[in-house]
């Protein structure tokens, strides 16, 4: 069996999921992709949500997915809400 780790051990995707949302594919420093594109939503509202598996995704992207399924898009665990990030340089 051959694997995907590189000799130094560690995994490369091309995705960064610490800086770029995985449900919008905005970064996460910029507004969710609703707030691009909808005027009449309050972009000081986008906030960064982490749930406890360790994800950030804009506040906005997360709670629409979870209202159908409550778990993360990433892991497929369920999501549970950690804390909200206010400065991305936190993450
Ligand atoms: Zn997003
Ligand atoms: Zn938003
Ligand atoms: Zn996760």
């Amino acid at each position: 069996m051959s694997s995907a780790k590189d000799t130094d051990g560690s995994y490369h995707t091309d995705n960064d999921c610490t800086t770029t949302c995985q449900i919008c594919q905005e970064k996460l420093s910029d507004s969710c992709e609703s707030c691009h594109y909808n005027d009449d939503f309050d972009t000081s509202d986008c906030i960064i949500a982490k749930g406890t598996c360790g994800h950030h995704f804009h506040f906005h992207c997360i709670s629409r997915r979870i209202k159908s399924h409550a778990v993360c898009p990433i892991d497929q665990i369920d999501w549970v809400f950690e804390e909200y990030i206010h400065n991305v340089d936190n993450l």
